[in-house]
């Protein structure tokens, strides 16, 4: 009988070389979220109780799973969701999203990019055919969720980011010597400018497996519908099945090379270049004129 590692018991839980029975898998796993929340390894406290925290939810595991700790561990939290109109898939996330702010009384902030920014995604798309169709979701998903979370006066906006998706970006930054994405590649990134709001990323140091496991064994409701836009495009996912590949021969390697990056960080902590203001919107950006979301938009400059 294969024992858990923490109190002995017979063990039913196994991750990489980890041994946990259910109860101390739970523990382990909310020790990791405290972990990071304390800063450990990053020089400074992630959030404090004091500060409000925007938190986007998609409906998938990992941000549903964030809710629930950050509501658990009793941080002012307000839960975001942008519809993105994506058929089912945004049907179902909508769903998953409402009945667990019923469950847990959270008044949730709730936007739909068509109706809220006369934002069509097709369409945007369709203007944009050599670009990622992921590249342009996250681009705009992240200029309106600073938005939002700088209009309500937030702190801080937290998102579901995990080990997974850490070690992918900069292994895939690595691969392209894309010093720009390591340097912004951490789990804290602060305010750098009066518009922008500070974003942290709690499940840095838990895997997407792991994640799963918690979210099955606290019952914590989410959408395992997979999104239309991501099928076949060469996203993340493709560096992620490459990574699961070399994990399988190297235990634990998604951790050492994460936690050595991160304290390696200095190495690509270039000077930034200045931000200027978008002369429609007036948010920070490094382009000239616009801002990325007013150029994919399709505004032009004689709007003003
Ligand atoms: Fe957007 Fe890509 Fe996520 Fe779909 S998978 S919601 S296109 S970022
Ligand atoms: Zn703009």
């Amino acid at each position: 009988m294969a024992k858990c590692l923490r109190c002995k018991k017979e063990a039913s839980i196994f991750i990489d070389s980890l041994r946990f029975c259910d109860d101390c898998f739970k523990i382990y796993f909310e020790n990791s979220f405290l972990r990071a929340i304390n800063g450990e390894g990053l020089h400074k406290k992630m959030l404090t109780k004091d500060e409000k925290v925007l938190v986007a939810v998609s409906g998938g595991k990992d941000s549903m799973v964030l809710w629930y700790l950050l509501k658990k561990y009793e941080f002012n939290i307000t839960p975001l969701h942008i519809n993105l109109g994506y058929g089912e898939f945004s049907e179902e996330s909508l769903k998953v999203i409402n009945d667990f702010s019923k469950k847990t009384s959270s008044k949730l902030l709730l936007f739909d990019l068509k109706i809220d920014f006369d934002i069509d995604m097709k369409e945007i798309f369709s203007r944009n055919k050599n670009r990622e169709f992921c590249s342009i979701c996250g681009s705009i998903k992240r200029y309106l969720m600073n938005k939002i979370a700088y209009d309500y006066n937030f702190d801080a906006i937290a998102t579901g980011h995990n080990l997974d998706d850490g070690v992918a970006v900069v292994f895939k930054a690595l691969l392209n010597w894309d010093i720009d994405s390591l340097s912004r590649n951490y789990p804290i990134l602060e305010k750098t400018h009066e518009k922008l709001v500070k974003k942290v990323k709690p499940l840095y140091r838990l895997q997407d497996k792991e994640i799963k496991i918690y979210a099955d064994l606290m019952n914590i409701p989410h959408t395992d519908l997979i999104c239309p836009y991501k099928k076949g495009k060469v996203t993340l996912s493709k560096t992620k099945e490459v990574i699961e590949f070399i994990d399988k021969n190297y235990k634990g390697i998604k951790r050492t090379f994460y936690f050595g990056f991160l304290r390696n960080k200095n190495l690509f902590d270039f000077e930034k270049p200045d931000l200027k203001e978008c002369k429609i919107c007036g948010m920070p950006t490094t382009n000239e004129n616009l801002c990325n979301f007013c150029k994919l938009k399709g505004r032009k400059e004689i709007e003003v």
